[in-house]
């Protein structure tokens, strides 16, 4: 009896442990579930608080004025675009170009700045319209002119030597006609003298007949003198009205071309527009190269300076072209933009 006691004791002991556990579980399970709803509820409501904050932030670009972007440090990626045949150029050497004029300005901004990627979003496009015809006639001009004025030099030269033959030519002639002129004197002389004598003896009028030969014969190289003296000064006119006429072509070209495009040097040659680079005009390999690293400059986000000398001067002006380089004033510009120490 004892021990059925016991054993009942022990029954419902354990029991009563296994329905207790039982029912705080499901209890604990039905608690943190309520919990974790109602606190769901509480986190949204914070969250929207917090996305309203942060719009605000946003909106008064309080976020971009805390984390400024640098242009010096970042990549700008760029791929050819529309590259116009007529100006006959292949794809390696714009290239070549490009990634010369990256140069200047990845060691002024020790950054690699610039980077030809094919498939980049921003491209570099070369578009043919009346700029490069423009840029194209002006070098025809450009080599009009230089072969007329070659032409005229040769003239000028030609009138030069002609005219030094010339004066030779008269002075011998004048000399030629002084003796002429005396010895026909001296000879009429003697004729007049032995008219008055009623006639010459023999011996006397043989020699004044040789005297006569003699002046006739000096009288005809005087008058072949005359003859070559007149040939070369109407050879001399021609080349003076050659020379007129060079003159007046060449006034001619340039009012022509003048009249056609007037006189621009700006720098639209090139625009950045923001999303791509266009090309417009240029002349040779060295003015495209200023032109590229002048844009360039732009898609950094640097405006013009005011230095005739500099890359980012408005004009194409007094850059030197046989060595284009970043003046101070476009490298403290640069150093302005990117926050760099000199
Ligand atoms: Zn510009």
């Amino acid at each position: 009896m004892r021990v059925f006691l016991k054993f009942l004791f022990l029954f419902i002991l354990v029991g009563a442990f296994w329905f207790g556990w039982q029912y705080s579980v499901k209890d604990n399970l039905g608690k943190s579930l309520k919990t974790a709803h109602f606190s769901d509820v509480l986190d949204s409501r914070q969250i929207s608080a917090w996305v309203e904050n942060l719009r605000k932030k946003i909106n008064n670009q309080t976020v971009f004025k805390v984390f400024p972007v640098n242009p010096c440090k970042k990549t700008i990626y760029y791929d050819l675009g529309n590259i116009d045949p007529r100006y006959g150029l292949n794809r390696d050497k714009i290239l070549s170009l490009l990634e010369k004029a990256e140069q200047p300005w990845e060691e002024e901004g020790k950054y690699n700045l610039f980077e030809y990627r094919p498939g980049a979003d921003f491209k570099i496009n070369f578009i043919f319209d009346d700029r490069q015809r423009r840029t194209l006639a002006l070098k025809n001009l450009d080599q009009t002119l230089n072969t007329l004025k070659s032409e005229r030099d040769r003239q000028i030269e030609k009138f030069k030597s002609r005219n030094r033959k010339y004066n030779e030519l008269v002075a011998r002639y004048k000399k030629k006609l002084a003796h002429f002129q005396a010895e026909l004197k001296k000879y009429n002389k003697k004729v007049e003298y032995w008219r008055k004598q009623g006639g010459a003896p023999p011996e006397e009028y043989k020699k004044l007949s040789k005297e006569y030969k003699k002046l006739q014969k000096e009288k005809a190289s005087l008058e072949d003198d005359v003859e070559e003296i007149n040939g070369l000064a109407k050879q001399i006119n021609k080349t003076i009205r050659k020379e007129k006429t060079i003159v007046k072509k060449y006034n001619d070209q340039v009012l022509t071309y003048k009249t056609k495009f007037g006189v621009v040097k700006r720098f639209e040659q090139g625009k950045y527009t923001g999303k791509e680079i266009n090309i417009y005009e240029f002349k040779n390999d060295a003015d495209l190269l200023l032109t590229l690293i002048h844009e360039f400059g732009h898609t950094l986000g640097l405006k013009h300076v005011e230095d005739p000398k500099a890359v980012m001067y408005y004009l194409k002006d007094k850059q030197d072209l046989n060595n284009i380089h970043l003046t101070e004033s476009d490298k403290k510009a640069l150093r302005d933009l990117c926050q760099l120490s000199k």
